[in-house]
Formats: structure tokens, sequence, C-alpha cells
């Protein structure tokens, strides 16, 4: 054998490293789907393997050992994979989390593993699918829906590979077959998703397309997390209340998305209709809005932002159709995020260019693109509408087209958040006040940002859905941004900045424009009122009652509305009762008068009022809870429930 000279070392291991990276960043971008991810993103997963690879090549270059520079390549990967966990997880210490850690020492492990064997075929199989094995263990990771400590263990899968080429005969054809396979298998999932998602909608029910129904179309906007007081008083959505009635105290019956989007579409409160923490989903005979309209012979159509507002949580009873991708570019995400998509955005080195030039996130602009073309194929018969979006709610992930106008005004916050493109809601809990002046303010710039497109919302949407439409607009909760309260973000307690919410409600021809009511409403009260309105019988059983005799005078507004509050077992209930709200939790009772004191920040003292101890002691009674949903569970877990006590 021909003695090796330094100089061809040198090239052997730059070669090796960068075609190990190369091979790298390839892997990643056929696990995310080479047709669906943004060329920019896929160059840059391939720029971010060379640059990787290049590193390995010099480092084994320097060390003489030119076999290092793959496994350097391979150690790089799966650390970069345990960064990108760690980038994700709540706290400041995040870099001490257990998986993060484990990932680490799984890269260090990959060190010595390398090997020293000469180039061949053979072996640039066996280094591809030494890097693949990092895509793919994060692939399968998504597949399994594991946590970040089953993605950290699937992390050894790469080392696996590296430990089996040192006891593998050396001429085989096997690395190679196999590599050719590993190809296919990367390219299955994104591949299998797209086609799921190709399939054409259902198409729409014979009756949906009656001719010469005299019922109106409706559209019901939700903006999910909007404030009551967080619209422009001269905005868009103000200019649309003219048109209509502005419900100026509209009250939610819960603090977070899925219980009050489900009470919502079902005018039934949170333990009425069962869908109360994210393992319960909405039952399937709890009856709907849509399931009305469209027995009702309305078109139905959905375009939502998704997580809880989708099928999972089986709110897309009674829709035709019911696409929750609206909000975001790219479909395969929701299986594999590519590598150097999901770094852009780490917390200690975010590369907010890359951001801005792939532009993922398209928020309301998204969700009316998705229904118009549903609006339009269904013009001239009555169709019910329902929009929702995450805009607003998920200010604290950047999003280039809302933040950088607001950042760029203000002064940079804190080092926790500095430069930061992804903040996780449970660091909001421990933030300073300035610091959440900060998110505040990117808040409000996501309102202005989804108030300047709602004209054009109406412009477009209203053709095709007709001039005489029902229009509308509401939020499921508000959001906290106060740090001497401690009343942050949403959820988990039903103060007024959750639960009051911006209500309007436009009806030409059927609801007098420009009226502005003051008495307390309920979001509750949206499904009576809307059936009413379309002149649709409204079933009995309802928790919600229709404003409409209020608003002719003939009746009182709802005397009272509940709030509740059931996710992570807690059990906290809210009364309003004229001016008077009475807070009952674990921890006691709170009294406030809201009308004096609306911060909710010195409670009364004294014995309840009798009327609001009545009532407040009524709620179960006259609103009886249901049996959770437990379809999904096996025999023997309902068994442990029963004896808990849990199930009857
Ligand atoms: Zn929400």
């Amino acid at each position: 054998m021909p003695e090796r000279t330094p100089e061809r070392t040198t090239d052997r291991s730059l070669a090796e490293g960068l075609a190990a990276g190369l091979f790298l960043g390839l892997a990643d971008w056929i696990a995310s789907g080479v047709l669906r991810t943004p060329f920019a993103l896929g160059l840059a997963s391939l720029g971010l393997g060379l640059a990787v690879g290049a590193g390995g090549g010099l480092v084994g270059r320097v060390s003489g050992r030119a076999g290092l520079a793959s496994g350097l390549v391979v150690a790089a990967g799966i650390a970069l994979e345990g960064l990108s966990l760690a980038s994700k997880s709540g706290g400041p210490s995040a870099l001490a989390d257990g998986p993060a850690l484990l990932v680490l020492g799984l890269a260090l492990a990959a060190l010595p593993t390398a090997s020293g064997r000469p180039p061949s075929a053979a072996r640039a199989a066996w280094i591809w699918l030494a890097v693949a094995a990092v895509p793919a263990a994060s692939l399968a990771g998504a597949l399994l829906g594991l946590g970040s400590w089953g993605r950290a263990a699937l992390g050894a899968a790469p080392l696996a590979v590296l430990l089996l080429e040192r006891s593998a005969a050396r001429a085989s054809r096997g690395p190679r077959l196999a590599a050719a396979l590993s190809i296919l298998l990367l390219a299955a999932p994104v591949a299998w998703a797209e086609r799921e998602r190709a399939r054409p909608a259902p198409a729409p029910s014979p009756t949906s397309t009656m001719a010469g129904s005299a019922r109106p179309s409706i559209v019901l906007l939700v903006i999910d997390t909007l404030r009551a007081d967080a619209p422009a008083p001269d905005g868009a959505l103000a200019e649309l209340a003219r048109g209509g009635v502005s419900f100026r105290t509209a009250l939610a019956p819960a603090p977070w998305t899925l219980p009050s989007t489900a009470s919502l579409l079902t005018a039934l409160y949170p333990s009425q209709h069962g869908a109360l923490s994210a393992a319960t989903p909405l039952p399937e005979d709890v009856t709907t809005l849509a399931e009305l309209l469209r027995a009702q012979g309305y078109a139905t159509g959905a375009f939502t932002g998704g997580a809880f507002v989708g099928r999972a949580h089986r709110l897309d009873q009674g829709f035709e159709v019911f696409d929750s991708s609206a909000e975001r570019r790219f479909a395969p995400f929701r299986l594999h995020t590519p590598l150097v998509w999901r770094l852009a955005k780490n917390r200690y080195l975010p590369l907010r260019f890359l951001v801005r030039l792939v532009d993922e996130y398209r928020g309301l602009a998204g969700v009316l693109e998705h229904a118009l073309p549903f609006a339009e194929a269904h013009r001239g018969a009555p169709q019910f509408l329902f929009l929702h979006t995450y805009q607003v709610h998920d200010y604290y992930l950047y999003d280039p087209d809302s933040d950088d106008a607001v950042l760029e005004a203000r002064a940079p916050p804190s080092a926790a958040f500095a430069g930061r493109m992804s903040v996780h809601p449970s660091e909001l809990l421990g933030a300073s006040q300035a610091d959440l002046d900060h998110f505040h303010a990117l808040y409000q710039g996501r309102v202005r940002a989804v108030e300047a497109l709602v004209p054009e919302l109406v412009r477009s949407l209203g053709a095709a859905v007709g001039e005489d439409a029902l229009w509308i607009v509401t939020a499921d909760h508000g959001e906290g941004f106060d740090a001497a309260l401690g009343r942050v973000h949403h959820g988990g307690r039903l103060h007024d900045d959750l639960l009051h919410v911006p209500l309007i409600l436009r009806a030409p021809g059927r609801l007098p424009p420009g009226t502005r009511v003051d008495a307390p409403v309920r979001t509750l009260d949206v499904l009576p009122t809307v059936l009413e309105l379309a002149g649709i019988p409204v079933p009995a059983g309802l928790s919600g009652v229709s404003l409409l005799p209020a608003l002719r005078g003939e009746a009182s507004y709802p005397a009272e509305a509940f709030a509740e509050e059931r996710e992570h077992g807690l059990a906290l209930t809210a009364l309003r009762l004229g001016d008077e709200k009475l807070l009952a939790g674990p921890g006691g009772e709170l009294r406030y008068d809201v009308a004096r004191d609306p911060g909710e920040t010195h409670p009364l003292p004294g014995p309840v009022p009798q009327a609001l101890r009545q009532a407040f002691d009524g709620f179960a009674q006259r609103f009886p809870a249901r049996a959770l949903e437990t379809g999904d569970l096996d025999a023997a877990t309902l068994q442990h429930l029963r004896e808990l006590g849990y199930v009857e």
C-alpha cells in the first residue's frame, strides 16, 4: 500500500467533511419536502450543511485524522438538533434542560466512533446513512408525537449507524442499497401528507346550492386574543361597528381558546359542552351553529389558524370544508420543520434575515385567501363562513410583516428578550413591566395589521356573500399585560382583561346601524341572535339567548354572565350580575364593583349580597355539567377513572 502524503490527507479530510455536510443539508431538505419547502430555505439547508462540513474537514485536517470530518458533521447535526430543542423550552436555564444535555452527550459520543477508512462508494453510503439519520430521527419524533425527552433519545440513531459501520464487512453492497432506500423513507411521510392535503374537498351538499333561498349568508370572524380595548377608536372595526351594533360589554365564558370558541359555536357554557381542556374534545352529540345552518341548506366553510380551532378538538362539526392550514405557508412543517428554520428562530443567535427572506406566516391574509374561493364558489347561495386568526395571539412569535415597524420604533427590551424571535408564553409570566410594555406594543402592532386588512376582507368576501349578509366580529378571550398584578397572558384566571371582548353585529336591513349597547351581553348569545336574524328557529336548551328582543326594547339584556376555567384541574367560576362580579376558586371568593373598579383591584368587603349569592349558587344546577368525553379511552383507563370518581 503506498504511503499517504499529508497533502492527500488534507484533501481527503475537506472532501469528506464537505460531502457529509452536503448530505446533512440534503437529507434535511428531503425530509421537509423538496417541492414544498421554499427554495431559499432549501438552499439555506445546503449552506448550513456545507458550513458545518467545512468546519469538520478543517478539524480533521489539523488533527491529521481524515475520518474525523464526517464524525464531526454527525456530531454537529445532533448538537444543532439539541440546540433547537433547548431554544424551544421555557426558562432562562434552557441549556441546562435534560433533553438538551442528553443530545449534547450523544454528539460528543459521535466523535470517537468516526471511522478512518479510505474513501469508497461504500464509505460514502455509510456517511449518507449516518447524517440522514439526524433528520430521520427528528421526523420519527414528530410522527410518533414524542416529547423533548423522546426526541433527545432518538438522537442516538446516527450513532447506531456509525457503530454499525465499524462492525460491518468492508466490501458489501448493503450500505449502498440501504442509502438508496433511506432516500425513499425520508421522502415518504411528506409525500403522503401532501396526498392527504390534495384530496378534493367534499362537493357541496345538494341543498346548499339550492337557489332562491331568502336566507342571508353569515360571516363569523374570530380574532383570537383580541381585548375589547385593543381596536383603534377610528379603525376598521369601529367603522364596521358603525354599520351595525357594537356591544361594548361583551363577555366570553372562558379565558382561553378551546372552551370559549366551543361556547361561541354551541351557545353552551364550557362545562355543558365539555371541551374544557386539551384532552377533552367537543363531543359529537353537541349541536353546533354550523350543523344547524347546514341543516337549513347553508354551505358551511371554516378557515382557521388551527391548533385548538381544528379537527382534533372536533370544532369541525357541521362544516363541509374545514381548512385549518390557512395561516401558514408550509403544510409539511407539521411533520418535519427544516433544521435551518428552527435554528433561524433560536434564542441565542436569531437569523432575522432568513425569516424575512422566507416569510412563512400569512395570518388573516392567508385566511382570506383560502376562504375567498369557497365564498365565490357558493355565490348566490346562503353560506356560513367561520374565519379565525391567531395573528394577534402570536405576538410573541416574530413576524416581520407586522413586527418590524414596531421593533424599529422602540428601544429594545431587556437582555432576556432582546432580538428574540420566539418566546415561550410561560416566560411572559416572569417578565418585568417594561418588557410586558414591549410585548403589548407588538400586540397592538398585530391588532393594527389585522384591522388594516378588514376593509379588504369585507369588500372581497362581501361581493361573494351578498349585501344582506350578517357579519359578526368577536374574540374568544383577551390578554393580560400587568406584571404587578401577575395578570399576564391568558387562561388560568377569570379577570375582565380576559373575559371582556369586542362584539360587533352588522346586519344591513335587519339591525339599525350605529347602535351602541353598553349593557353586558355574552358571546354565548351570538348563536341564538344569528339564528333569529336569519329567520331560523332557535333550538331549545341553549344557555345563550337572542339579543334581538332586548335590541327592540321588548326585553332586558341577559342579567348574568358566568365564566369558567377547568383546565389543569382548576375549578374557577365567575359571575357578572349587573355591576357586580364574583370570582370563586379554591382560594375563596372575591367580589368587585366592575363599574367603579374595572381593573378588579379592590375587592368589596362584607358578605355577598343575597341576589348574587343565589344566582352564583344556582349555576351548577341550572347549567348542569356533562360527563366528560371519554370515547377515546380504553377499558382499563375508564375503570381507573371510575374508581377515582371522574366518570359515572
Ligand atoms: Zn384564543
